[in-house]
């Protein structure tokens, strides 16, 4: 028999704030243990919760984003289970009205046609804390720093058919919400983390099958492996007659394998009731107006200005609008310089070299916009070469030192003096009869050698054109 796979993703998204969603405890992420924390985030008693107002924006702005229809009035639930991350025994969530619902994505599926994936629901919640286990495994610490940093979770319809298509939505979702500036999404500090749900069912079938979810993917990629794999373990089970168990289980990176964690909770086990402590959320149309007017421009939007006005090929301004930040660094760049297309072509070729190979994000990396403005500025003053600005380019990129800064330090300024230049050339002129000889009968070849020789002899100081030009005046005299 043929199955089919049905999937569905739970995204939970860290907002951009300054502050926490019930306290004022800073929204950072932090290598110290403990340090952004209070009483009220520790989860001591009689501590009043306060809502973060700007909290409640930015999670309007994601629903808006995403599609959603807005409610007016909603309100916090208390989600009551006890684990030592969440020190009060329940967490403060949105179960029975969330911010937003029915709204989507549009993403291309495996054959690149576009297919909408319904977004169920949008809502607001408090981050739980973090469980830190020591290597030998028979010790855990607990890190509040994260219990109470603003969420949003996004919860699809079971629309997704693959895990390519589970792929294609997440990076989907993912740039809408960085270029919304709701969450910098950025995986490796937990700030966007994604559970899925999946189940196997035959194909021609509309009643869903027994799902697991899976957890603990920190990546993309370990999310589409971990469905694979699921998919598989799934199918020998139905196949062999069995019964899939519904049940939570875990990612292990290692193996590669997903292993059960425990039985999946329903939603009656959380006895969920309306939250005493907080007064509810209530928006205004107008509002939700305002909100809507004045949501950022996304990325389709963006490469189509960069089209229009800085004249870009469209594949260069799709490439310069993959992420919001590179998008930025792109136009904090012509800040400084006023070529776009010059610019266009170092951050897509040298930089973005770089950045793959370091494995960084373009807003993690210490040559910054203004030093990109600032190479190109030399190269066009006829300062440094272009070759020569690609090794500063280097260095600059791992030491953070500016372009200007190294050309000084290092004497790298080019040599367009005439009288140096063709003492350089007549030492090689001297040095190489053989080429000149070439040369002179009619070998044009040997000019390249010849250039090729000052150029090393200057360390690629030299400027390549005058030393072209001076050469070909000193072979023909
Ligand atoms: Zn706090």
């Amino acid at each position: 028999m043929d199955y089919e796979t049905v999937i569905g993703l739970e995204v939970h998204v860290e907002l951009l704030t300054e502050s926490k969603l019930f306290c004022s405890c800073p929204n950072r992420f932090a290598a110290e243990p403990n340090i952004n924390t209070c009483p009220g985030c520790l989860g001591f008693p009689g501590i009043l919760p306060q809502l973060n107002a700007a909290a409640v924006k930015k999670a309007l702005t994601a629903a808006l984003a995403l599609n959603c229809e807005v409610a007016l009035y909603s309100y916090f639930d208390r989600k009551n289970y006890f684990y030592p991350d969440i020190s009060k025994g329940y967490q403060i969530s949105q179960f029975h009205v969330p911010i937003g619902s029915n709204g989507y994505i549009d993403i291309k599926d495996d054959q690149g046609s576009t297919k909408r994936i319904r977004i169920g629901r949008v809502h607001m919640e408090e981050d739980a804390g973090k469980l830190v286990h020591s290597p030998a495994g028979d010790t855990s610490l607990v890190d509040y720093n994260r219990a109470g940093v603003p969420l949003i979770e996004v919860v699809t319809e079971p629309d997704l058919r693959s895990p390519g298509e589970a792929k294609y939505y997440l990076e989907k979702l993912k740039s809408i919400l960085q270029y919304a500036d709701v969450s910098d999404c950025k995986m490796e500090e937990g700030s966007l983390r994604c559970d899925a749900n999946i189940s196997l069912r035959p194909l021609g079938s509309d009643a869903l099958g027994s799902k697991t979810e899976l957890k603990n993917m920190n990546s993309f990629k370990a999310v589409e492996r971990s469905l694979e794999y699921e998919i598989r373990r799934q199918r020998d089970i139905l196949i062999s007659g069995g019964e899939v168990v519904s049940q939570t289980r875990r990612w292990e990176e290692n193996s590669q394998k997903t292993f059960a964690m425990r039985g999946k909770l329903q939603a009656h086990d959380y006895r969920c009731f309306v939250d005493p402590e907080l007064a509810p959320i209530q928006l205004t149309a107008e509002e939700v107006e305002e909100a809507r007017r004045n949501l950022p421009e996304q990325a389709e939007a963006r490469a189509a200005r960069f089209v229009k006005d800085y004249k870009l090929p469209g594949y260069d301004a799709a490439v310069l609008t993959v992420s919001r930040s590179l998008a930025d660094y792109f136009e904090a760049c012509l800040q400084a310089y006023d070529n776009p297309k010059t610019a266009a072509n170092w951050i897509m070729g040298e930089l973005m070299a770089k950045l793959n190979t370091a494995g960084i994000e373009v807003d993690r990396c210490s040559f910054t916009p203004a030093s990109m403005a600032e190479l190109l500025i030399m190269i066009d003053e006829g300062l440094i070469s272009g070759k020569l600005a690609k090794e500063i380019l280097d260095q600059s990129f791992s030491s953070g030192k500016s372009p200007r800064r190294i050309v000084v330090e290092e004497n790298l300024v080019q040599i367009s003096d005439h009288g140096e230049l063709e003492k350089v050339i007549r030492q090689m002129i001297e040095k190489h009869p053989d080429s000149v000889e070439n040369y002179r009968a009619g070998k044009t070849k040997a000019l390249g050698f010849l250039v090729g020789q000052a150029m090393a002899e200057t360390k690629g100081k030299a400027n390549p054109q005058l030393v072209n030009e001076l050469l070909l005046r000193a072979l023909e005299s």
